[in-house]
């Protein structure tokens, strides 16, 4: 069974008396550095000299360096820039990393694929909140939890696991629950979810659903909500009571329809397809893709999303969307903006 791990399960004097580099200030960074400060812990926050984010943390009342000098001055080196610049920003700081200090992340990809080579007498960390940043922060506040995960994949110290534990104390997660894995099932599991499930797999559904029904005639607003603005009351109910809380709350004749139909729907054909990408993710082949189309300057990526903001139900729903204002209250890029 799996250990979760809570507030008593923690001991912060294996970081109150640190201090926290926390490179970068986007979703994760704002949200770590400010609860992290709001604990009592030292932060210095890492951005370079001409990043658009210092004047943010400034305003937020905290130290800002530039990576190098941050992660010098620092025990515990947070790395928050986003995956792909991560390689590059290593090397930036790699000379202020001294022996027993911490290398911790937020996600394992760079570590697991070999994209960042660690020196060997520091310790590597991972606690990552199961969350966008904004709710991470928002949550703090609320003196509530956000459940997330710790690893280990380097232990020089003899202490990296307590140390990776008072972190996710110090922003909040043990409130809420942490749990214990490895590098590389946070790194694989997180990818996969994200290509067949979570963003992949569910906007080719909906643009398949959508599809189906404009091109048999239906309107096009018709599908949308259909296919769509629906799937938010769908997953509501899934998030607060699984499957079984769901199929309870829809009508019986949505129940039958769906249980006879879904898995024709999405069939052992898809769970090939779901195969090859699992085994894509493994054998390191995505990794490499992503790693030579950002070398590359992002092509393919570019014609994608352009690609998809040009999708019809795109066109469609943006309007719809303006009409039913209740939708703006919800809408959690909102409350992203610091005034919300
Ligand atoms: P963001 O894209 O939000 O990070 C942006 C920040 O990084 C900005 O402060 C930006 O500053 C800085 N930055 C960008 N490029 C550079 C650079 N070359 N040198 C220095 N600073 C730079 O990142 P996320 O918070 O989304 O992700 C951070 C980590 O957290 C990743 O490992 C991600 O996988 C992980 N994670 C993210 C989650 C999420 O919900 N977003 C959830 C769980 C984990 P500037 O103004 O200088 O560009
Ligand atoms: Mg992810
Ligand atoms: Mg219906």
């Amino acid at each position: 069974t799996t250990t979760v791990y809570y507030d008593d399960d923690a001991d912060r004097t294996h970081i109150d008396d640190k201090t926290v580099a926390v490179l970068g200030y986007g979703s994760q960074g704002h949200a770590h550095a400010q609860n992290l400060a709001d604990s009592g812990v030292d932060v210095v926050v890492g951005l370079r000299a001409d990043s658009s984010s210092r004047t943010a943390a400034r305003e937020d009342g905290l130290r800002v360096a530039t990576p190098a000098e941050a992660a010098a001055e620092a025990d515990i080196v947070s790395v928050l820039v986003p995956d792909t610049v991560q390689p590059t920003v290593f090397e930036e700081i790699r000379d202020g990393l001294e022996p027993g200090n911490t290398l911790q992340f937020a996600h394992g990809f760079n570590i697991h694929y070999n994209q960042i080579r660690p020196p060997e007498n520091v310790d590597v960390t991972l606690a990552a909140p199961k969350s966008p940043g904004h709710l991470v922060r928002r949550n703090y506040e609320a003196d509530e939890g956000t459940p997330g995960l710790i690893a280990v994949y380097q232990d020089t110290t003899g202490e990296a696991k307590e140390e990776a534990l008072a972190y996710a104390h110090a922003i909040g997660c043990t409130r809420a629950g942490v749990i214990e894995t490895t590098f590389r099932e946070e790194t694989e599991t997180d990818l996969f979810g994200e290509q067949a499930v979570l963003c992949g797999g569910v906007t080719s559904l909906v643009k398949q659903g959508y599809e189906t029904l404009v091109d048999a005639g239906y309107s096009p607003e018709m599908a949308y909500f259909e296919c769509l603005n629906e799937l938010k009351l769908i997953v509501d109910l899934m998030y607060e009571d699984g499957l079984g809380g769901m199929w309870h709350s829809v009508s019986d004749t949505a129940e039958f329809g769906g249980l006879t139909r879904g898995d024709r729907v999405v069939d052992e054909h898809s769970r090939e397809r779901m195969e090859e990408v699992l085994e894509e993710v493994q054998d390191g082949t995505f990794a490499r893709e992503w790693i030579l189309e950002n070398q590359a300057g992002r092509p393919s990526y570019s014609q994608l999303k352009q690609a998809e903001e040009n999708h019809d139900i795109e066109q469609v729903g943006e309007p719809l969307r303006d009409l039913f204002s209740w939708a703006d209250e919800t809408d959690e890029t909102d409350a992203d903006k610091p005034e919300a």
